[in-house]
């Protein structure tokens, strides 16, 4: 069946010149880039995005850094969309990710880990919606 996941090229991945080969990684995953836009995120943006952590002791930290310069919020449409994006990335510990994952390749270390994606159908369907509206994405 086919679903819809989401994704973030992560600041430090953006400044390191990798956006394409991680949009590339997606893509030869047999994912369709169905939304893509770069954004600035604010802080409260970056707060709202990862409520979720907000009880955690990283989450400053967390918030500092996705907000510290821009990202590529992209939306991807395919077969088991959410686990194949997130065996595409790899464990969120780089130090941990299997070889030829994003985060082993682009990673460095558990914070600082090159892009994001949805755990799950409704963390995914929040996620789209914190950034695109229906619009904005072209299924195909
Ligand atoms: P994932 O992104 O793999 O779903 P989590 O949802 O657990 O991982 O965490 C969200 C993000 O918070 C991670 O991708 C990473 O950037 C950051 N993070 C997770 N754990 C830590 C930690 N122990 N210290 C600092 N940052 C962390
Ligand atoms: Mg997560």
């Amino acid at each position: 069946m086919s679903d819809r996941t989401f994704g973030i090229v992560k600041p430090d991945a953006v400044k390191a010149g990798a956006t394409g080969d991680i949009l590339a990684m997606a893509e030869k995953a047999g994912l369709k880039i169905i939304g893509a836009r770069m954004i600035h995120m604010k802080k409260e943006d970056a707060e709202g995005f990862y409520h979720v952590h907000a009880d955690k002791g990283f989450f400053g930290e967390l918030t500092a850094f996705m907000s510290e310069g821009p990202v590529l919020v992209f939306v991807m449409e395919g077969a088991n969309a959410i686990k194949t994006w997130r065996d595409t990335l790899g464990a969120t510990n780089p130090a941990e990710a299997a070889e030829g994952t994003i985060r082993k390749k682009f990673g460095t270390n558990i914070e600082r880990n090159a892009a994001h994606g949805s755990d799950a159908p409704e963390t995914a369907a929040f996620e789209i919606g914190y950034f695109f509206n229906g619009l904005q994405l072209f299924s195909r």
